[in-house]
């Protein structure tokens, strides 16, 4: 109860559930097609067609609770749409969606099938027709697709580049194809772009089964964590780590720092980091915010001894923790060392709320994978309520967690954003999720 009422109280898109009418409608589902692909295979020949491979359908699998929903409700028809890849406004034949058509129709039906088993059947075989123009879209088009018109898919949206540029007319011309937009892109709702954005102005607008999950359990981290809370942060890309880490450096107990994201704040500290990967741009903003750290450390000891007695401060005294032993190949930090584990470890299993993003070290080379797995294990051994999400680097560890977790717990959620994910938490407000 508590969770919808922090729910309710934000200016999120409503749940499609919450829909009154879906009976005949027309309906968009903006879902996340933005699968990794293998389209190496074929690269020498080019007279044979290139047949591309999804090496990783679990972001298709998201829109699924949704499609059976609303054919469960009666809709007239369901129109999906997506990008592929950074086609940049041109049309790129290997970025298109086809594929992806092909594949979802498969997981449709066989999804179908166990609800037919069950005596419970959404819908007979489905087909998913594939409309193949970007361009001019109107009702005309629809007129493509013949026999079954139940389900939909439109190519690769960023082909034109309307999309990408959050372009008012782009959104009205899909608008105009149906009579209610759904949002069922958690990863893609922190872009401006008018499939996610500026299409809101011109439908009734719902949030997806899955986004509306999304939101839920992330409002709850952000809002309400149990404490002990704990964030984890690692990773490369420091940049969006940053914010993250400000946010939670507020409401978390401990923010433990890893991978390369550790060595911007090590150096802004003077501290040795031989060739490792640091970004030189960041380093002013890990100085400013130890500095701020520190300072709100001083006001504390301030208020409690009236004086600063010889204190020396010791970074564990500001809720940030950085590594201290490390792993070193060819002078480059790798992996976080031993002690660091056994103390992070320790930590993550006193925590009540986990957030976790980024791995600890150069994971991809299993001889600097230790501390990631670590932490990995740690967390699924934790009774915490946890969070972890990621990009695509993300995914090798989300999939491990996410076997184990069938086997053995429910307390841990698997965020399908990455970028969208640490904006959220961040405390800011995205685009795609706005009423
Ligand atoms: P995520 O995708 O989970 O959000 P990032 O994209 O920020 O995380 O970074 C993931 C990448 O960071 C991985 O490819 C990993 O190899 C790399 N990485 C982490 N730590 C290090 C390190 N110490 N040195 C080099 N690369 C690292
Ligand atoms: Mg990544």
């Amino acid at each position: 109860m508590t969770k919808n009422k922090i729910f309710v109280n934000m200016p999120y898109l409503p749940s499609i559930k919450s829909a009154k009418n879906l009976k005949n409608k027309t309906v968009l589902v903006r879902c996340d097609f933005d699968v990794p692909i293998d389209n190496t295979q074929n690269s020498n020949s080019n007279t044979q067609k290139k047949k591309i491979k999804i090496k990783d359908d679990s972001r298709l699998k998201t829109c699924i609770p949704t499609i059976e929903y609303l054919l469960k409700k009666q809709v007239k028809q369901i129109i999906l749409i997506g990008h592929l890849g950074r086609p940049k406004g041109q049309i790129v034949p290997e970025l298109s969606l086809a594929p992806v058509a092909e594949h979802l129709e498969k997981l449709l039906n066989s999804s179908f099938c166990h609800s037919r088993e069950s005596g419970n059947p959404v819908a007979d075989k489905l087909n998913i027709n594939f409309i193949k123009n970007v361009d001019n879209l109107n009702k005309e088009i629809l007129k493509q697709v013949q026999d079954d018109k139940k389900l939909v898919m439109i190519e690769n949206l960023r082909f034109n580049p309307g999309e990408e540029k959050n372009d008012k007319n782009f959104a009205k011309q899909l608008a105009s194809l149906a009579d209610i937009y759904i949002n069922e892109s958690f990863a893609n709702s922190h872009r401006n772009s008018a499939s996610v954005a500026i299409i809101k102005k011109y439908l009734p607008s719902y949030a997806g089964l899955n986004l509306e999950a999304e939101m839920k359990n992330l409002t709850a981290v952000l809002q309400k964590p149990k404490k002990p809370f704990v964030a984890i942060i690692g990773g490369a890309k420091i940049e969006t780590k940053l914010p993250v880490i400000n946010q939670f450096l507020k409401t978390a107990n401990y923010v433990l720092v890893g991978g390369a994201v550790a060595n911007d704040f090590l150096l802004a500290q003077g501290k040795e980091v031989g060739e490792s990967l640091v970004d030189k741009d960041y380093i002013d903003e890990a100085k400013k915010i130890l500095k701020k750290l520190r300072n709100k450390e001083i006001e504390k000891l301030r208020d409690k001894k009236n004086k600063i007695k010889n204190y020396r401060l010791q970074i564990t005294d500001y809720g940030l923790l950085l590594p201290t032993d490390f792993i070193w190949h060819k002078n480059k930090i790798l992996d976080i060392g031993p002690k660091t584990i056994k103390k992070y470890c320790a930590i993550i299993k006193s925590a009540k709320t986990i957030v976790w993003n980024g791995p600890m070290g150069y994971f991809e080379d299993k001889k600097f994978a230790k501390g990631t797995n670590e932490i990995a294990k740690a967390i699924l051994n934790s009774k915490a309520q946890a969070v972890i999400g990621g990009g695509e680097t993300g995914e090798s560890i989300k999939s491990k967690v996410k076997n184990q977790k069938s086997k053995q717990k429910k307390n841990i959620f698997i965020s399908t954003g990455g970028g969208a994910m640490l904006e959220f938490l961040g405390g800011e407000k995205l685009p795609g999720l706005k009423k």
